[in-house]
Protein backbone atom coordinates (compact mmCIF):
# COMPACT_ATOMS: atom_id res chain seq x y z
CA UNK A 1 0.00 0.00 0.00
CA UNK A 2 1.39 3.43 -1.04
CA UNK A 3 1.74 5.98 2.14
CA UNK A 4 -1.02 7.84 0.15
CA UNK A 5 -3.71 5.07 0.18
CA UNK A 6 -2.72 4.18 3.76
CA UNK A 7 -3.60 7.61 5.01
CA UNK A 8 -7.07 7.27 3.33
CA UNK A 9 -7.65 3.90 4.92
CA UNK A 10 -6.50 5.56 8.34
CA UNK A 11 -8.57 8.60 7.20
CA UNK A 12 -11.16 6.72 6.57
CA UNK A 13 -11.56 4.83 9.46
CA UNK A 14 -10.42 7.92 11.67
CA UNK A 15 -14.06 9.93 9.89
CA UNK A 16 -16.52 6.71 10.48
CA UNK A 17 -15.33 6.35 14.33
CA UNK A 18 -15.51 10.54 14.83
CA UNK A 19 -18.24 12.13 12.40
CA UNK A 20 -21.19 12.02 14.37
CA UNK A 21 -24.24 10.76 12.57
CA UNK A 22 -26.20 13.96 12.89
CA UNK A 23 -22.94 15.81 11.14
CA UNK A 24 -23.27 13.72 7.91
CA UNK A 25 -27.30 15.07 6.94
CA UNK A 26 -27.62 17.56 4.74
CA UNK A 27 -27.82 20.82 5.80
CA UNK A 28 -31.18 22.08 6.18
CA UNK A 29 -29.92 25.88 6.17
CA UNK A 30 -27.60 29.07 6.64
CA UNK A 31 -28.85 28.46 10.38
CA UNK A 32 -26.73 24.70 10.59
CA UNK A 33 -23.68 26.45 9.88
CA UNK A 34 -20.99 26.31 12.67
CA UNK A 35 -18.70 29.91 12.33
CA UNK A 36 -17.91 29.40 15.62
CA UNK A 37 -16.71 32.70 18.18
CA UNK A 38 -16.63 33.60 21.81
CA UNK A 39 -20.73 33.71 21.56
CA UNK A 40 -21.21 30.70 19.31
CA UNK A 41 -23.99 28.69 20.61
CA UNK A 42 -23.65 25.84 19.51
CA UNK A 43 -26.99 24.06 17.95
CA UNK A 44 -26.33 20.50 19.26
CA UNK A 45 -24.48 18.75 21.04
CA UNK A 46 -22.95 16.83 17.87
CA UNK A 47 -21.79 19.60 16.15
CA UNK A 48 -19.44 20.86 19.17
CA UNK A 49 -17.97 17.47 19.58
CA UNK A 50 -17.15 17.33 15.41
CA UNK A 51 -15.38 20.62 15.52
CA UNK A 52 -13.66 19.64 18.44
CA UNK A 53 -12.66 16.41 17.44
CA UNK A 54 -11.47 18.10 13.90
CA UNK A 55 -10.18 20.74 15.28
CA UNK A 56 -7.64 18.68 17.77
CA UNK A 57 -6.42 16.98 14.53
CA UNK A 58 -5.64 20.22 12.93
CA UNK A 59 -8.34 19.24 10.25
CA UNK A 60 -10.72 22.33 10.40
CA UNK A 61 -7.13 23.55 8.61
CA UNK A 62 -5.92 20.61 7.46
CA UNK A 63 -2.79 22.20 5.34
CA UNK A 64 -1.78 24.85 7.77
CA UNK A 65 1.69 23.85 9.66
CA UNK A 66 1.21 21.68 12.67
CA UNK A 67 3.18 24.33 14.98
CA UNK A 68 0.55 26.78 14.21
CA UNK A 69 -2.57 24.25 15.25
CA UNK A 70 -3.08 23.27 11.73
CA UNK A 71 -3.19 19.52 10.52
CA UNK A 72 -0.10 19.56 8.34
CA UNK A 73 -0.90 17.76 5.25
CA UNK A 74 0.68 17.89 2.17
CA UNK A 75 -1.51 18.61 -0.54
CA UNK A 76 -2.23 15.30 -1.87
CA UNK A 77 -3.31 13.95 1.77
CA UNK A 78 -5.65 16.92 1.98
CA UNK A 79 -7.23 15.94 -0.96
CA UNK A 80 -7.71 12.86 0.12
CA UNK A 81 -9.53 13.58 3.64
CA UNK A 82 -12.09 16.18 1.74
CA UNK A 83 -13.08 13.36 -0.76
CA UNK A 84 -13.56 10.87 2.46
CA UNK A 85 -15.72 13.49 3.80
CA UNK A 86 -17.44 13.99 1.07
CA UNK A 87 -17.88 10.43 0.99
CA UNK A 88 -19.74 10.31 3.81
CA UNK A 89 -21.04 13.61 3.57
CA UNK A 90 -19.79 15.19 6.24
CA UNK A 91 -20.26 18.68 6.80
CA UNK A 92 -17.85 21.23 7.08
CA UNK A 93 -16.75 21.44 11.18
CA UNK A 94 -15.98 25.02 11.04
CA UNK A 95 -16.58 28.15 8.53
CA UNK A 96 -14.79 31.35 9.15
CA UNK A 97 -12.90 33.94 7.48
CA UNK A 98 -10.58 33.49 9.61
CA UNK A 99 -10.04 30.33 7.71
CA UNK A 100 -10.45 31.56 4.55
CA UNK A 101 -8.76 34.89 4.44
CA UNK A 102 -7.31 36.14 7.25
CA UNK A 103 -5.07 32.75 8.41
CA UNK A 104 -3.44 32.52 4.96
CA UNK A 105 -2.23 36.37 4.73
CA UNK A 106 -1.01 35.41 8.49
CA UNK A 107 1.32 32.43 7.00
CA UNK A 108 2.43 35.09 4.61
CA UNK A 109 2.63 38.40 6.52
CA UNK A 110 2.40 37.62 9.82
CA UNK A 111 5.10 37.33 12.70
CA UNK A 112 5.86 34.28 14.27
CA UNK A 113 4.15 36.07 17.11
CA UNK A 114 1.33 37.07 15.16
CA UNK A 115 0.73 32.94 13.72
CA UNK A 116 1.52 31.95 17.31
CA UNK A 117 -1.23 33.80 19.19
CA UNK A 118 -3.95 33.87 16.17
CA UNK A 119 -3.47 30.65 14.03
CA UNK A 120 -4.84 28.39 16.53
CA UNK A 121 -7.45 30.47 18.42
CA UNK A 122 -9.06 30.05 14.47
CA UNK A 123 -8.28 26.42 13.94
CA UNK A 124 -10.08 26.16 17.12
CA UNK A 125 -13.15 28.05 15.83
CA UNK A 126 -12.73 30.92 19.06
CA UNK A 127 -12.40 34.36 17.55
CA UNK A 128 -14.89 35.01 15.00
CA UNK A 129 -13.20 37.62 11.98
CA UNK A 130 -15.15 39.84 9.57
CA UNK A 131 -13.48 41.96 6.93
CA UNK A 132 -13.06 45.84 7.19
CA UNK A 133 -12.40 46.73 3.76
CA UNK A 134 -15.10 48.83 1.86
CA UNK A 135 -16.39 51.63 2.59
CA UNK A 136 -19.23 54.29 1.55
CA UNK A 137 -16.54 56.29 -0.97
CA UNK A 138 -14.19 52.83 -1.56
CA UNK A 139 -15.68 49.89 -3.13
CA UNK A 140 -14.01 48.59 -6.53
CA UNK A 141 -11.63 51.90 -5.60
CA UNK A 142 -10.29 49.52 -2.44
CA UNK A 143 -7.61 52.23 -2.34
CA UNK A 144 -9.36 55.04 -1.52
CA UNK A 145 -10.19 54.18 1.47
CA UNK A 146 -10.34 57.02 4.03
CA UNK A 147 -10.77 55.47 7.54
CA UNK A 148 -8.01 57.22 9.98
CA UNK A 149 -5.82 55.76 11.44
CA UNK A 150 -3.03 58.21 13.88
CA UNK A 151 -0.02 57.18 16.22
CA UNK A 152 -0.77 58.07 19.45
CA UNK A 153 2.25 56.59 20.81
CA UNK A 154 1.32 53.14 22.81
CA UNK A 155 -1.52 52.76 20.84
CA UNK A 156 -3.39 53.55 17.32
CA UNK A 157 -6.26 55.87 17.50
CA UNK A 158 -9.11 54.53 14.56
CA UNK A 159 -11.90 56.97 13.13
CA UNK A 160 -14.12 56.31 10.47
CA UNK A 161 -16.68 53.75 8.59
CA UNK A 162 -16.80 50.59 6.78
CA UNK A 163 -19.53 49.41 4.80
CA UNK A 164 -21.06 45.80 3.84
CA UNK A 165 -19.38 44.08 6.62
CA UNK A 166 -20.16 40.34 6.69
CA UNK A 167 -21.75 39.50 10.41
CA UNK A 168 -20.05 42.19 11.70
CA UNK A 169 -22.36 42.32 14.44
CA UNK A 170 -21.80 38.63 15.50
CA UNK A 171 -17.97 38.99 14.86
CA UNK A 172 -15.17 38.88 17.52
CA UNK A 173 -12.38 40.77 15.59
CA UNK A 174 -11.68 42.62 12.85
CA UNK A 175 -9.15 42.71 9.97
CA UNK A 176 -9.33 46.12 8.76
CA UNK A 177 -7.64 48.51 6.15
CA UNK A 178 -6.87 51.77 7.48
CA UNK A 179 -5.32 54.89 6.79
CA UNK A 180 -1.95 55.42 8.52
CA UNK A 181 -0.17 58.36 5.78
CA UNK A 182 -2.76 60.57 5.05
CA UNK A 183 0.23 62.33 2.86
CA UNK A 184 1.50 59.09 0.86
CA UNK A 185 0.07 58.15 -3.07
CA UNK A 186 -3.03 56.41 -2.23
CA UNK A 187 -1.84 52.81 -2.17
CA UNK A 188 1.08 53.34 -0.23
CA UNK A 189 -0.34 54.78 3.33
CA UNK A 190 -2.87 52.18 3.95
CA UNK A 191 -2.14 49.65 6.81
CA UNK A 192 -3.74 46.18 7.78
CA UNK A 193 -4.90 46.16 11.50
CA UNK A 194 -6.22 43.56 13.50
CA UNK A 195 -8.77 44.76 16.77
CA UNK A 196 -11.39 43.70 19.03
CA UNK A 197 -14.53 44.45 17.84
CA UNK A 198 -15.55 44.88 21.62
CA UNK A 199 -13.32 47.89 21.60
CA UNK A 200 -14.92 51.27 23.15
CA UNK A 201 -16.00 53.75 20.06
CA UNK A 202 -17.01 50.33 17.80
CA UNK A 203 -20.37 50.11 16.81
CA UNK A 204 -22.47 48.23 13.81
CA UNK A 205 -26.01 48.64 11.99
CA UNK A 206 -27.40 45.59 10.54
CA UNK A 207 -28.25 46.39 6.42
CA UNK A 208 -31.28 44.31 4.93
CA UNK A 209 -30.87 42.21 1.97
CA UNK A 210 -33.46 41.40 -0.68
CA UNK A 211 -33.48 37.81 0.60
CA UNK A 212 -34.69 39.41 3.88
CA UNK A 213 -31.72 38.67 5.74
CA UNK A 214 -29.10 41.23 7.36
CA UNK A 215 -25.82 39.41 6.88
CA UNK A 216 -23.97 42.66 6.88
CA UNK A 217 -23.47 45.81 8.39
CA UNK A 218 -22.66 49.71 8.31
CA UNK A 219 -19.90 49.73 11.46
CA UNK A 220 -18.36 52.44 12.85
CA UNK A 221 -15.35 53.39 14.69
CA UNK A 222 -15.40 56.85 16.87
CA UNK A 223 -12.38 57.39 18.22
CA UNK A 224 -11.38 53.87 19.00
CA UNK A 225 -8.24 52.99 20.85
CA UNK A 226 -6.03 49.72 19.49
CA UNK A 227 -3.03 48.90 21.45
CA UNK A 228 -0.24 48.80 19.16
CA UNK A 229 0.93 45.16 20.82
CA UNK A 230 -2.06 43.05 21.35
CA UNK A 231 0.29 41.19 24.43
CA UNK A 232 3.16 38.65 24.32
CA UNK A 233 4.83 40.83 20.96
CA UNK A 234 1.60 40.64 19.04
CA UNK A 235 1.35 43.41 17.18
CA UNK A 236 -1.77 44.80 16.07
CA UNK A 237 -0.48 45.54 12.32
CA UNK A 238 0.42 42.74 10.23
CA UNK A 239 3.19 43.45 7.94
CA UNK A 240 5.07 47.12 7.60
CA UNK A 241 2.67 50.05 8.41
CA UNK A 242 1.63 51.75 5.44
CA UNK A 243 2.34 48.99 3.38
CA UNK A 244 -0.93 46.79 4.01
CA UNK A 245 -1.80 47.23 0.69
CA UNK A 246 0.22 44.30 -0.37
CA UNK A 247 -1.80 42.29 2.45
CA UNK A 248 -4.89 43.45 1.41
CA UNK A 249 -4.37 42.14 -2.48
CA UNK A 250 -2.96 38.78 -1.52
CA UNK A 251 -5.71 38.56 1.40
CA UNK A 252 -7.96 39.44 -1.98
CA UNK A 253 -7.03 36.70 -3.81
CA UNK A 254 -7.62 33.93 -1.16
CA UNK A 255 -11.45 35.74 -0.68
CA UNK A 256 -11.78 35.71 -4.54
CA UNK A 257 -11.09 31.73 -4.84
CA UNK A 258 -12.98 30.72 -1.92
CA UNK A 259 -16.18 32.69 -3.71
CA UNK A 260 -15.29 31.19 -6.82
CA UNK A 261 -16.03 28.05 -6.04
CA UNK A 262 -12.19 27.02 -3.81
CA UNK A 263 -14.33 26.28 -0.63
CA UNK A 264 -16.58 23.68 -2.57
CA UNK A 265 -19.70 24.53 -2.48
CA UNK A 266 -20.51 24.85 -5.99
CA UNK A 267 -22.22 21.67 -7.17
CA UNK A 268 -22.94 20.61 -3.33
CA UNK A 269 -26.48 20.54 -2.65
CA UNK A 270 -29.60 19.22 -4.74
CA UNK A 271 -28.32 18.90 -8.51
CA UNK A 272 -30.22 21.22 -11.12
CA UNK A 273 -31.11 17.84 -12.64
CA UNK A 274 -32.89 17.05 -9.55
CA UNK A 275 -34.72 19.92 -8.86
CA UNK A 276 -36.22 20.04 -12.34
CA UNK A 277 -37.17 16.02 -12.26
CA UNK A 278 -38.95 17.47 -8.80
CA UNK A 279 -40.94 20.23 -10.55
CA UNK A 280 -41.60 18.80 -14.30
CA UNK A 281 -41.27 14.77 -14.42
CA UNK A 282 -39.99 12.52 -16.34
CA UNK A 283 -41.39 11.49 -20.09
CA UNK A 284 -39.44 8.07 -21.45
CA UNK A 285 -36.62 8.30 -17.89
CA UNK A 286 -35.86 11.94 -19.27
CA UNK A 287 -36.61 15.00 -18.17
CA UNK A 288 -40.25 15.67 -20.11
CA UNK A 289 -38.66 19.29 -21.05
CA UNK A 290 -36.42 18.89 -23.67
CA UNK A 291 -35.19 22.80 -23.97
CA UNK A 292 -34.74 22.88 -20.66
CA UNK A 293 -32.90 19.08 -20.66
CA UNK A 294 -30.19 20.57 -22.93
CA UNK A 295 -29.86 23.92 -20.98
CA UNK A 296 -29.37 21.63 -18.04
CA UNK A 297 -26.91 19.22 -19.15
CA UNK A 298 -24.54 22.05 -20.78
CA UNK A 299 -24.77 23.61 -17.03
CA UNK A 300 -24.04 20.52 -16.05
CA UNK A 301 -20.96 20.30 -18.43
CA UNK A 302 -19.97 23.44 -17.66
CA UNK A 303 -19.73 22.86 -14.09
CA UNK A 304 -17.46 20.09 -14.16
CA UNK A 305 -15.47 21.43 -16.41
CA UNK A 306 -15.31 24.38 -13.62
CA UNK A 307 -14.36 22.41 -10.95
CA UNK A 308 -11.43 20.17 -13.26
CA UNK A 309 -9.62 23.64 -14.05
CA UNK A 310 -10.40 24.95 -10.58
CA UNK A 311 -8.24 21.41 -9.27
CA UNK A 312 -5.56 21.96 -12.04
CA UNK A 313 -5.30 25.71 -10.69
CA UNK A 314 -4.28 24.74 -7.06
CA UNK A 315 -2.25 22.06 -8.27
CA UNK A 316 -0.06 24.07 -10.09
CA UNK A 317 0.01 26.88 -7.41
CA UNK A 318 2.89 26.87 -4.98
CA UNK A 319 1.67 24.79 -1.92
CA UNK A 320 0.12 26.97 0.50
CA UNK A 321 0.32 29.93 -2.08
CA UNK A 322 -3.20 30.11 -3.50
CA UNK A 323 -3.84 30.63 -6.97
CA UNK A 324 -2.72 34.27 -7.31
CA UNK A 325 -4.05 36.57 -10.04
CA UNK A 326 -6.05 33.17 -11.89
CA UNK A 327 -8.64 33.89 -8.47
CA UNK A 328 -9.74 36.32 -10.45
CA UNK A 329 -10.85 34.08 -13.27
CA UNK A 330 -11.73 31.56 -11.00
CA UNK A 331 -14.31 34.45 -9.14
CA UNK A 332 -15.58 35.53 -12.63
CA UNK A 333 -16.42 32.15 -13.85
CA UNK A 334 -17.64 30.55 -10.70
CA UNK A 335 -20.16 32.96 -9.67
CA UNK A 336 -21.70 33.91 -12.96
CA UNK A 337 -22.53 30.16 -13.25
CA UNK A 338 -23.23 29.85 -9.94
CA UNK A 339 -25.82 32.46 -10.99
CA UNK A 340 -27.07 30.96 -14.24
CA UNK A 341 -27.42 27.15 -12.27
CA UNK A 342 -29.63 29.32 -10.11
CA UNK A 343 -31.74 30.66 -12.80
CA UNK A 344 -32.52 27.03 -14.53
CA UNK A 345 -33.43 26.13 -11.10
CA UNK A 346 -35.85 29.04 -10.74
CA UNK A 347 -37.04 28.19 -14.45
CA UNK A 348 -38.47 24.61 -13.83
CA UNK A 349 -40.16 25.99 -11.09
CA UNK A 350 -42.58 27.98 -13.37
CA UNK A 351 -45.20 30.80 -11.15
CA UNK A 352 -44.47 28.35 -8.32
CA UNK A 353 -40.62 29.17 -7.94
CA UNK A 354 -41.18 32.06 -6.30
CA UNK A 355 -42.75 31.03 -3.28
CA UNK A 356 -41.34 32.46 -0.27
CA UNK A 357 -42.62 29.12 1.29
CA UNK A 358 -44.30 25.65 0.88
CA UNK A 359 -42.92 22.28 -0.33
CA UNK A 360 -41.02 22.84 -3.91
CA UNK A 361 -38.94 25.90 -2.47
CA UNK A 362 -38.30 23.63 0.78
CA UNK A 363 -39.63 26.87 2.83
CA UNK A 364 -38.49 29.80 0.47
CA UNK A 365 -34.44 28.24 0.70
CA UNK A 366 -34.36 28.50 -3.33
CA UNK A 367 -35.89 31.43 -4.01
CA UNK A 368 -33.71 32.62 -1.52
CA UNK A 369 -30.76 31.03 -2.48
CA UNK A 370 -31.35 32.14 -5.96
CA UNK A 371 -31.60 36.40 -4.90
CA UNK A 372 -28.35 35.43 -2.41
CA UNK A 373 -26.45 34.31 -5.73
CA UNK A 374 -27.20 38.28 -7.31
CA UNK A 375 -24.46 38.92 -4.39
CA UNK A 376 -21.81 36.36 -5.99
CA UNK A 377 -20.60 38.82 -8.63
CA UNK A 378 -20.60 41.99 -5.97
CA UNK A 379 -18.66 40.44 -2.98
CA UNK A 380 -15.18 39.94 -3.10
CA UNK A 381 -14.47 42.81 -5.61
CA UNK A 382 -17.31 42.91 -8.82
CA UNK A 383 -17.64 40.41 -11.86
CA UNK A 384 -16.25 44.06 -14.19
CA UNK A 385 -13.08 44.85 -11.25
CA UNK A 386 -12.43 40.96 -12.27
CA UNK A 387 -12.22 41.13 -15.79
CA UNK A 388 -10.01 44.59 -15.29
CA UNK A 389 -7.45 42.00 -13.21
CA UNK A 390 -7.74 39.48 -16.12
CA UNK A 391 -7.26 42.01 -18.92
CA UNK A 392 -3.91 43.16 -16.93
CA UNK A 393 -2.60 40.57 -14.97
CA UNK A 394 -3.20 37.49 -16.97
CA UNK A 395 -3.48 38.33 -20.48
CA UNK A 396 -1.17 41.63 -20.16
CA UNK A 397 -3.12 43.85 -22.01
CA UNK A 398 -2.28 47.64 -22.10
CA UNK A 399 -4.59 50.17 -20.32
CA UNK A 400 -7.28 51.49 -22.09
C1 LIG B 1 -22.91 39.90 0.03
C2 LIG B 1 -21.79 40.88 0.16
C3 LIG B 1 -20.91 40.76 1.21
C4 LIG B 1 -19.87 41.67 1.36
N1 LIG B 1 -19.05 41.55 2.45
C5 LIG B 1 -18.06 42.46 2.64
C6 LIG B 1 -17.23 42.39 3.81
O1 LIG B 1 -17.38 41.50 4.66
N2 LIG B 1 -16.30 43.34 3.98
C7 LIG B 1 -16.09 44.35 3.08
O2 LIG B 1 -15.19 45.16 3.29
N3 LIG B 1 -16.88 44.47 1.96
C8 LIG B 1 -17.85 43.54 1.73
N4 LIG B 1 -18.66 43.64 0.60
C9 LIG B 1 -18.50 44.78 -0.29
C10 LIG B 1 -17.93 44.45 -1.66
O3 LIG B 1 -16.56 44.16 -1.58
C11 LIG B 1 -18.22 45.66 -2.56
O4 LIG B 1 -19.63 45.75 -2.71
C12 LIG B 1 -17.59 45.54 -3.93
O5 LIG B 1 -16.20 45.60 -3.84
C13 LIG B 1 -18.09 46.63 -4.90
O6 LIG B 1 -17.96 47.88 -4.35
P1 LIG B 1 -19.21 48.90 -4.32
O7 LIG B 1 -20.38 48.17 -3.74
O8 LIG B 1 -18.76 50.14 -3.64
O9 LIG B 1 -19.54 49.20 -5.84
P2 LIG B 1 -18.87 50.28 -6.78
O10 LIG B 1 -17.39 50.20 -6.66
O11 LIG B 1 -19.50 51.59 -6.52
O12 LIG B 1 -19.28 49.76 -8.22
C14 LIG B 1 -20.55 50.06 -8.82
C15 LIG B 1 -20.57 49.47 -10.22
O13 LIG B 1 -19.55 50.08 -11.03
C16 LIG B 1 -18.71 49.10 -11.60
N5 LIG B 1 -17.33 49.62 -11.64
C17 LIG B 1 -16.67 50.27 -10.66
N6 LIG B 1 -15.40 50.56 -11.04
C18 LIG B 1 -15.25 50.01 -12.28
C19 LIG B 1 -14.15 49.96 -13.19
N7 LIG B 1 -12.96 50.49 -12.89
N8 LIG B 1 -14.35 49.31 -14.38
C20 LIG B 1 -15.54 48.75 -14.70
N9 LIG B 1 -16.62 48.80 -13.85
C21 LIG B 1 -16.47 49.42 -12.66
C22 LIG B 1 -18.80 47.90 -10.65
O14 LIG B 1 -18.46 46.70 -11.34
C23 LIG B 1 -20.25 47.96 -10.24
O15 LIG B 1 -21.07 47.34 -11.22
C24 LIG B 1 -19.70 42.72 0.42
C25 LIG B 1 -20.59 42.84 -0.65
C26 LIG B 1 -21.63 41.94 -0.80
C27 LIG B 1 -22.57 42.08 -1.95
Amino acid sequence: MSNLEEFRAETRRWLEANCPREMREDLRGEEDICWGGRNWKFKSEAQKLWLERMAAKGWTTPAWPKGYGGGGLSKEETKVLKSEMRRINARSPLESFGIWMLGPALLKYGTHEQKAHFLPAIVRGEIRWCQGYSEPNAGSDLASLATKCEDKGEHWLVTGQKIWTSYADESDWIFCLVRTDPKATKHNGISFLLFDMASPGVSTKPIKLISGKSPFCETFFDNVEVPKIHGDGVSAIVGEPNRGWDVAKYLLTHEREMIGGGGGGLMAGRGIGEVAVGDIGLEDGKLADPMLRAKITAAEIDGWAFLLTLERMKDEAKAGQGVGANSSMLKYYGTEMNKRRYELMMDSGGSDALEWEGKRSNDGKLAKMWLRTKANSIEGGTSEIQLNIIAKRILELPDA
